[in-house]
């Protein structure tokens, strides 16, 4: 517990060392000639802890293989008698909702380097890759020859191909798009003692031939071949004819008996890391559907929707989806539903929508998809004219763009994430999520489901596939409660025997985990032995992911992992509550992964893209700082807190335990770009920002400032000096050798120049453009307040890039208003993001005090730069002591408001727009702003998908970060820049990266010097 005694941060050496046996062994690899990373660093052992579930279970160490041969060497020398106690569990994405990558001893993440597509047939339709590949990145290289991995799940732009296999993962479409053990052709793996196989389907005479060998493998066919084809009866008798039956290891399925085929793959296929290192696989894959439908049917109720998906399956649909109103009233809340929501009917019928099937119809020609979808549709516009056969239709939409399908598909994905968003302290959890039943009886199953969550009085939200009989259920608990833990084990063993009653099981679709222990009793005392077996010939010594699945046959020792293992909730309620408090964003993170999103045209998360460090992520850094908040807890410091203030003189200048957490934390900090995507990009909008200047203010009270961030901080002030005589200080500050100190001694490259000429002086070019500060404004009569826009001057634009704040007035100018430049007040962004927070505390007071007066006049306030402008509208809230009665508008926002609306769509001129990452994010009726605008003046502007470039503020200077800077920019940024005939770029950041980079790119140099923001050209199109 917190101790008021204790003001000031000390070091952070108290946790958990990794053991000395470990530690031996991790030297004996790296002496061996280990070619990947080793990290035995607490971070880097703390975010391979958690994955989406309640666990939280702390490994010794996480090595990264970078091939094949690394892996062999690692198991190889766990061989060894001293080390033969050490067990190894693979992990991939760590998107697992039930702990199934998370071990004590040495976490084996094969997501870093096996990330290879080798080798695929376009006429064939297969493809060979390793096993770290994101199932998105792995469709995404094979979509141009028309194929594509079918299996779906919702975290397809984060999980691996290695953890799919090893959940079996499907998703939706699986009635016609199968699992993943039904499309995969061949593995090749890793076993415990180093040896290569390779598995595919084998005649019983091959595998009879190898069976009789002496080797690891052999004992692995002579296991397969006495379980799966001398057990058939026992298993056919246990293993219903269920789309999801999710086993483990699928005895069913190992054996064809038409085909007389012995296949190890099937066998597995869903282990859970607990047989294998999977590390390469060639996988069937699909002819992408040339035509697809979505019709979105809306629902009086839930129930309603559930007990007309059987009937839409039976209408042919290729798979039906469906969302509870509890996730559907969260997605309205969302910045998703700015692009759902006119694809999604509210209640035609004057009912409201509270539930929703998603159905999809797919056919390789129109012809045959146009008839299925007019006997739909003409079935629902009966319904909906009040026909005899209601189910509770309240309307529907159809999307026929696949455009708009994947919007509609992107709401349903992230389902998820929106429930970890409702508000208080039980938050929707994994640990029944999953469960699957006949898809005739899921309607009265769920209704049962239902009365059981409801006599615990609990609240949940319920999304699925319907078609599959698969529904997500997540009760909300708080994991601090230990009550709420007892209850979680309650529910866990009651729901496992309604799944029983309805003949369906618990783990539907996700796998077991620490749900293992429910393993023996539903396979039974006739097969759970042949599942111990299995194991017991890949694993006799339990070192493969113990405890998950089975335990060998005949092993003394080894028991089961149970629900009741350690949870993150141990951890957390260690966290004073006033502390959970003021660190709300990382206390939310629920580990789904959403900020690990691979794709590349993404805003989340540019300093995970750089570095592939998932410390690097919101969710890394989120485990991080709950961990620091615990340590210091520990210590009896209270971060709520201000920090006290020290001397300079008197902080520590280096590190003086390497050791010391606060170190590692303020790595992971120090690469974050403070761009702000996670804020609303991540479901439960774990806002990276906003606790790292609170731990950024701690950390320096401790250690000294580097000298730069006093610089940055302290812009605001001498940057409208420098203004003054730009031409002096640009000669003095962009010459080699200065550039050189400036490298050399603050760590700074590439800086902007001062616009040459200043704002001022353009200003004084313009007579009737006025300028003042807010008394001379308050002093204007009504009549003259009427017509003038006050703009809001940034330390950015206006001194750096002057020409855009000019433009702005034209424009303003040009549509009959008067500008009217404001004198600079200051923002304070710069403050926040280096962690200056009493400094900056002080300007948000400041300058909300002086805005607040001339929004009290009705006088229009506009400002340029989105990062700042969003500045006011976010941190102002936190700190500024008064309460925020003003709205400074974004260019595009004033502008959509004030200028006629074209009538038809511009087809002449066109141009291509960049969104700055914080405004597309945070605003995001941005682009589409724009557009209107735009049109307004006969240009047609196509919003490209862009992530970060990789400046974001200071960032793209620090001479640490150009590799990384650099890499954001190639990522999504200079191929469709450098292809842009007319780019417009609204972010100061983002137009200073393209001209840096401008003489690198070669024969387009010029085209990324002339880069533009929308208002100069909007200011020369203006008559
Ligand atoms: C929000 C959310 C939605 C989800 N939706 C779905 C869904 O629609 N459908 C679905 O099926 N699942 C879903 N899941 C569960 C999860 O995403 C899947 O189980 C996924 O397949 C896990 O992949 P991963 O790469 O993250 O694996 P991890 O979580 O890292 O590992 C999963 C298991 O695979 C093992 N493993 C990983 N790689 C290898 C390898 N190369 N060799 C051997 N063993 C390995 C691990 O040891 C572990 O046991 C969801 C999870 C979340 C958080
Ligand atoms: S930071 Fe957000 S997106 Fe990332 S894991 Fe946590 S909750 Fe999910
Ligand atoms: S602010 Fe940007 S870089 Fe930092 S964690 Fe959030 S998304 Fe990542």
């Amino acid at each position: 517990m917190a101790n008021p005694e204790v003001r000031e941060l000390t070091a952070l050496d108290s946790y958990p060392a990794t053991e000395p046996l470990y530690r031996r062994y991790v030297f004996a690899l790296e002496q061996a000639g280990f070619a990947g990373d080793i990290d035995d660093s607490y971070a880097g052992r703390l975010i391979a802890a958690t994955d989406n579930s309640v666990y939280q279970q702390l490994p010794q160490v996480v090595i990264y293989p970078r091939n094949r041969s690394d892996l062999q060497l690692a198991l190889q020398l766990g061989q060894e008698t001293d080390y033969q106690s050490l067990s190894f569990s693979p992990r991939g994405g760590g998107t697992g909702t039930n702990g199934q990558s998370l071990s004590e001893g040495i976490i084996v993440d094969l997501s870093r380097y096996f990330t290879g597509i080798q080798d695929s047939s376009a006429e064939q339709g297969w493809v060979r890759c390793q096993t770290g590949v994101v199932k998105d990145a792995l469709n995404d290289a094979v979509r141009e020859h028309g194929w594509f991995f079918s299996p779906d799940l919702s975290t397809s732009n984060r999980a691996t191909i290695g953890g799919m296999i090893n959940t079996d993962a499907s998703g939706q479409g699986s009635l016609v798009y199968g699992k993943t053990s039904d499309h995969l052709l061949e593995l090749e793996a890793v076993l415990i003692n180093g040896e290569v196989i390779k598995t595919q389907p084998l005649t019983i005479s091959e595998a009879e031939e190898i069976a009789a060998g002496d080797s690891l493998e052999a004992g692995l066919y002579r296991q397969a071949l006495a379980s799966c084809v001398g057990m058939r009866d026992a298993i056919e008798a246990k293993f219903p004819p269920l789309n999801r039956f999710l086993t483990g290891y699928d005895l069913k399925h190992c054996y064809d008996p038409e085909q007389q085929t012995i296949d190890l793959s099937r066998l597995l296929a869903g282990s859970e890391g607990t047989l294998a290192f999977i590390t390469e696989a060639k996988l069937n894959l699909t002819p992408i559907p040339r035509c697809k439908v979505l019709v979105n049917i809306s629902y009086r109720d839930f129930d309603a929707a559930l007990r007309h998906a059987p009937v839409l399956v039976k209408a042919q649909a290729t798979s039906v989806e469906t969302i509870d109103s509890t996730v559907l009233d969260l997605a309205r809340n969302d910045i998703i539903w700015h692009q759902v929501a006119e694809f999604v009917a509210e209640g035609e019928t004057g009912e409201t929508m509270a539930g929703i099937n998603m159905v999809e119809y797919t056919a390789v020609d129109a012809a045959e998809l146009e008839a299925k979808l007019t006997a739909l549709l003409t079935t629902l516009d009966n319904e909906l004219s009040g026909g005899p056969a209601t189910h509770g239709v309240v309307g529907y939409k159809v999307c026929r763009d696949s455009a708009s399908i994947q919007t509609v598909y992107a709401m349903r994905k992230k389902s998820v994430g929106l429930l970890g968003a409702v508000k208080g302290e039980r938050k929707p959890i994994a640990f029944a999520e999953d469960t699957a039943v006949p898809p005739d009886s899921l309607a009265d199953f769920i209704l049962e489901f239902r009365q059981l969550l409801d006599a615990h009085n609990l609240h949940y939200g319920m999304f699925g596939h319907v078609d599959a009989g698969v529904l997500h259920v997540r009760p909300a608990l708080d994991m601090k409660q230990p009550e709420d833990e007892v209850l979680l084990r309650k529910i866990s063993d009651q729901v496992a025997a309604l799944t029983a009653k309805y003949g369906g099981l618990m783990w539907g679709e996700h796998g077991k985990g620490y749900r293992s222990e429910y393993a023996p009793q539903f396979f039974g005392d006739a097969l759970y032995p042949e599942i111990q077996k299995i194991k017991a010939a890949f694993d006799p010594d339990n070192r493969l992911n113990p405890g998950k699945l089975a335990t060998p046959y005949g092993h003394p020792t080894a028991t089961l992992v149970s629900v009741d293992a350690r949870k993150r909730g141990f951890f957390d309620r260690q966290i004073p509550l006033n502390v959970r408090e003021e660190y709300e964003a990382a206390m939310n993170c629920n580990g789904n992964g959403l900020c690990f999103n691979y794709a590349p045209e993404s805003p989340m998360c540019p300093s995970f893209k750089a570095t592939g460090d998932r410390r690097m992520s919101p969710k890394g850094r989120a485990t991080l700082i709950r961990e620091w908040l615990r340590l210091n807890s520990e210590q009896g410091l209270d971060v709520s807190q201000k920090p006290a203030s020290r001397w300079e003189l008197f902080k520590e200048k280096k590190p003086r335990f390497s050791r010391d957490f606060n170190h590692q934390v303020k790595a992971s900090m120090d690469a974050c770009l403070a761009c702000k995507a996670c804020a609303s990009q991540c479901p439960v909008k774990v806002d990276v920002p906003s606790f790292r200047s609170k731990f950024l203010a701690w950390y320096y009270q401790l250690y000294r400032r580097p000298q730069r961030d006093y610089l940055v901080a302290s812009i605001e002030r001498t940057a409208p000096l420098m203004a003054k005589l730009p031409r002096l200080f640009n000669s003095l500050t962009h010459n080699s050798l200065s550039q050189w100190l400036m490298t050399k001694t603050l760590g700074y490259v590439d800086t902007p120049k001062l616009s040459v000429p200043s704002l001022k002086q353009r200003w004084r070019t313009h007579k009737h453009w006025a300028q003042g500060n807010s008394e001379k404004l308050l002093g204007l009569t009504s009549e003259a307040r009427q017509k003038i826009v006050v703009i809001v001057q940034d330390p950015f634009t206006s001194f750096y890039q002057a020409e855009v704040v000019e433009a702005l007035a034209e424009v303003i100018d040009k549509l009959g208003y008067q500008p009217y430049l404001l004198d600079f007040i200051g923002n304070g962004k710069a403050q926040h993001v280096k962690g200056f927070l009493a400094q900056f505390k002080r300007t948000a007071t400041r300058v909300t005090h002086e805005l607040n007066k001339l929004a009290q006049a009705d006088f229009q306030l506009v400002g340029v730069d989105a990062s700042t402008v969003l500045c006011l509208r976010d941190e102002y809230h936190d700190y500024a002591d008064v309460p925020i009665n003003f709205e400074v508008e974004l260019p595009q926002e004033w502008l959509a408001k004030v200028m006629p609306k074209a009538e038809s769509e511009a087809h002449g001129e066109s141009a291509e727009l960049f969104l700055h990452c914080t405004e597309q994010t945070a605003v995001p009726q941005s682009a589409k702003l724009w557009q209107q605008v735009l049109q307004g003046v006969g240009i047609k502007a196509q919003a490209v998908a862009t992530g970060c470039c990789g400046m974001a503020g200071t960032y793209g200077h620090e001479a640490e970060q150009q590799a990384s800077s650099r890499k954001l920019f190639e990522l999504s940024w200079q191929q469709p820049l450098t292809a842009s005939q007319q780019p417009l770029l609204t972010g100061f950041s983002c137009r200073c990266q393209a001209g840096r980079f401008s003489n690198q790119v070669g024969s387009d140099t010029k085209k990324l010097q002339q880069v533009r923001h929308p208002l100069q050209l909007l200011a020369e199109r203006l008559s």
